[in-house]
């Protein structure tokens, strides 16, 4: 990889605020979720729901509700900013009263990501469907926060 990977929305997206499909243009494209993938959720969303944290059993709660609108895309959605390179590796935001969650399958054609990367990128994305910042404030989690505290 060159450049700064960034592997949540981070710089790279929420700062840009999606309001609307990020894929619809030329950076990107939805693609099928493999079973593979849907099992590797289902099992995170039952994971946290156990976990010792109530956020993170509260993310796991929404994890399994919201799974019906997670949209797998096909590689991460890439920004220069000055001498840097970062990668959106995801996204969420709410249309019609309903959440997208978009999580990266890939880098670029070059750099696959695990479905592991996938599941990290997921927990980050719940979190903001629950209101999580991309930057932690007094007390309250940061999305960085509930993918790094419920792992
Ligand atoms: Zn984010």
């Amino acid at each position: 990889m060159t450049g700064d990977v960034f592997d949540i929305d981070d710089v790279a997206f929420s700062n840009i605020a999606p309001s609307r499909e990020p894929c619809s243009s030329a950076r990107c494209t939805i693609q099928p979720i493999t079973s593979e993938e849907v099992t590797a959720f289902q099992a995170e969303a039952a994971r946290l729901e156990l976990h010792s944290d109530p956020k993170c059993r509260l993310l796991g709660a929404t994890m399994r509700d919201q799974l019906p609108n997670v949209q797998i895309f096909d590689k991460a959605i890439v920004r220069y900013v000055g001498a840097y390179t970062f990668y959106g590796a995801g996204y969420s935001y709410q249309t019609n009263g309903e959440w997208r969650i978009g999580v990266a399958r890939r880098f670029d054609d070059l750099n696959p990501r695990t479905v592991a990367d996938e599941t990290r990128t997921l927990r980050h994305e719940m979190a903001h469907t629950l209101g999580a910042r991309e930057r932690r404030t007094s007390a309250e989690w940061s999305a960085r926060d509930f993918a790094d505290r419920c792992e």
